[in-house]
C-alpha cells in the first residue's frame, strides 16, 4: 500500500481529505496480509461496500475500525487520524484541551482518544537497548529538587530511565518506567523489558543495582553531580519539561502513558518520515481499549 510520509499537514489533508479516504487507508492497512475474521478466525471472505469485509464462514461483517484502537471512535475518522498525526509528528506535547478546540470535540473525548494513541506508542519490547546504556532514577512533580541522595517525598512520582549511547556518546534511544520506590525489585523490570544482556550498563553507586549485576554487565560510577551522566540528564530534563503541563497527582498508569509517548517519539527521531504510518500500524494491531476500561484502571 502507499503509505503517508512526512510531517507536512497540508499534504496530509490532501492525501486523506475526508472520513472515507481515512477508512480506505485503514482497511488497506488492516487487511494488507489478507482477511482474518474477528469473530471466528476464518480467513476467507469478500470485500463489502464501505470498506468492510464479510466472513464466508460465519457471515460476520467487519468494519475497518473493528478490533483496532479506532474501535467505536466517537467523532469522525478523519479527526481521529489528525489527532494521531499531531501526536506522532509534533515535538511538543499537546493538551487534550487544545486538541479538543482544534478538532471541535469535547476535551474529555479528546483525552480518552489521546490515551488510546499513547497506548499504541507502548514499546513492543522487541528491540532491547544493546550498546552503552546509562541508567538512573528521577522524580517528577512535588517540590523542586535540591536535596542530595534519594528523595522520599510521596507527592513526587518516581521513575527510572535507561538511555542508550553509541560509542561516540550520541544518544540513540531511551526508555522510562514509572516505579513505586528505588528498590532492586522496582528497578528490575526496566532491565528485563528494555536492556539486552550484552549491553554495557553504567549506573551511579546506588545499592539497588547491586543484585542486578548477576545478570547484567553493570559498572557503577560515582555520579559527580551528574557530570559522568551528561546525556542521561539531558533526556531527564526533556522528560520533565514534557510533563510540565500535566498534573502530578495522576496515577502511575497515566504517567507511564506520557513516558511511552515521549520515548516513542524520541526513539524515532531519525525516522520522522514514516512516524505517522508506524503509529497507525500500532493503532491497527493493538486490541481496542474502551473508555470504560480506562475509567476502571484510573479508579483503582
Ligand atoms: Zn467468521
Amino acid at each position: 500500500m502507499e503509505v503517508f510520509k512526512g510531517q507536512n499537514i497540508l499534504n496530509f489533508i490532501k492525501e486523506l481529505p475526508d472520513d472515507d479516504a481515512c477508512k480506505a487507508y485503514l482497511a488497506k492497512m488492516k487487511w494488507q496480509d489478507g482477511f482474518t475474521c474477528g469473530k471466528c478466525g476464518h480467513t476467507k471472505g469478500c470485500e463489502k461496500a464501505g470498506y468492510k469485509y464479510q466472513c464466508y464462514n460465519c457471515q460476520h461483517v467487519e468494519s475497518a475500525t473493528a478490533n483496532t484502537l479506532f474501535h467505536k471512535v466517537k467523532f469522525g475518522l478523519q479527526k481521529a487520524f489528525c489527532i494521531v498525526f499531531e501526536m506522532s509528528t509534533s515535538s511538543k506535547s499537546i493538551s487534550s484541551i487544545q486538541m479538543g478546540k482544534r478538532f471541535d470535540i469535547r476535551q474529555g473525548t479528546a483525552w480518552y482518544f489521546m490515551q488510546k494513541v499513547r497506548t499504541s506508542m507502548e514499546s513492543s519490547r522487541q528491540y532491547p537497548l544493546s550498546e552503552i546504556v546509562h541508567v538512573d532514577e528521577f522524580t517528577v512533580g512535588g517540590k523542586e529538587e535540591g536535596k542530595q541522595g534519594r528523595s522520599y517525598d510521596s507527592k513526587k512520582k518516581k521513575a527510572v530511565i535507561a538511555v542508550e549511547l553509541n560509542n561516540k556518546h550520541q544518544i540513540k534511544r531511551a526508555y522510562v518506567k514509572s516505579i513505586e520506590d528505588y528498590s532492586s525489585k522496582s528497578l528490575t523490570p526496566i532491565f528485563e523489558e528494555h536492556i539486552g544482556a550484552g549491553a554495557k550498563v553504567v549506573t551511579d553507586k546506588w545499592r539497588g543495582y547491586e543484585p542486578l549485576k548477576k545478570t547484567y554487565n553493570i559498572e557503577q560510577k560515582l555520579s559527580s553531580k551528574g557530570k559522568n551522566f551528561k546525556e542521561l540528564h539531558i533526556i531527564i530534563m526533556q522528560v520533565k519539561s514534557w510533563l510540565r503541563a500535566i498534573p502530578t497527582h495522576v496515577s502511575n498508569w497515566h504517567i507511564q502513558k506520557y513516558f511511552d509517548e515521549f520515548c516513542f517519539r524520541l526513539n524515532r527521531s531519525q525516522a520522522k518520515q514514516t512516524i505517522f504510518h508506524k503509529t497507525m500500524e500500532k493503532m491497527v494491531t493493538k486490541k481496542p481499549l474502551y473508555q470504560s476500561q480506562i475509567k476502571q484502571i484510573l479508579s483503582v
